[in-house]
């Protein structure tokens, strides 16, 4: 679906700040988005000149993805925030919302996996999904949107494949039989988390500004 967002970009800009830094993000977002809503610009915190962290103390994805919103809608205009990590049951849903810094450091990817198979080693259930919580705060900091996109499959006991980032050499994902680092980009956004919920929120918008 491709809703056109002319009517409504008269009354507001089309211009969507990100709550991140990272130019890939901001790209994936904006290349998703403009899919489904036409003239959607996507401006990064800095763009904006919103400086400095946003600290992430919530106690859920959701949480998380609304602080950041709520901080990017600051700069007046519409604030999307994203939190997503790896959820394993036989750990009771570890790493969950620490899944960048499960081994310490942030964003050390290969300690990460180490101790994910480390503490996975002898269990009886590999099982696992990957989360990802959108949220999207409107500047007038009452109304919110917050959208969840979920991908199932299993931990391996050995890493396979080498693309992506993070988890994804050893998350097998039950809907394409291969693990996330095994998948083109254009695979893995077809079933992801992330391109689940970026798909769920961007047919919310497009309901909020066609009423
Ligand atoms: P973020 O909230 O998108 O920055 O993700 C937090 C952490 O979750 C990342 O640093 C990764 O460890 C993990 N993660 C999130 N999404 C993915 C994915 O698609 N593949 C692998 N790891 C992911």
């Amino acid at each position: 679906m491709s809703l056109s967002m002319r009517s409504l970009a008269e009354d507001i800009e089309m211009k969507i700040v990100l709550a991140s830094r990272n130019k890939k993000k901001i790209a994936e977002l904006q290349t998703l988005l403009s899919q489904k809503i036409e003239g959607v610009e996507i401006l990064s915190l800095d763009d904006v000149g919103i400086t400095g962290e946003i600290e992430e103390n919530g106690t859920t994805f959701a949480e998380n993805a609304l602080i950041k919103a709520s901080a990017a809608a600051k700069s007046g205009y519409i604030g999307i925030g994203d939190d997503s990590g790896l959820a394993v049951n036989f750990l009771d849903g570890a790493p969950g919302i620490y899944s960048a810094r499960y081994s310490g450091e942030h964003g050390n990817d290969e300690e990460n996996n180490r101790l994910l198979l480390k503490n996975l080693e002898g269990a009886d259930d590999r099982s696992a999904k990957f989360v990802c919580a959108i949220a999207c705060v409107f500047p007038n900091g009452e109304d919110s949107i917050c959208v969840e996109g979920e991908s199932m499959g299993r931990i391996t006991e050995e890493y396979f494949g080498n693309g992506g980032f993070g988890y994804d050499p050893i998350f097998f994902c039950d809907e394409i039989g291969k693990t996330y680092a095994e998948a083109s980009a254009e695979e893995k956004n077809a079933i992801s988390h992330r391109g689940r919920a970026v798909r769920l929120l961007a047919l919310e918008l497009a309901k909020r500004f066609a009423n």
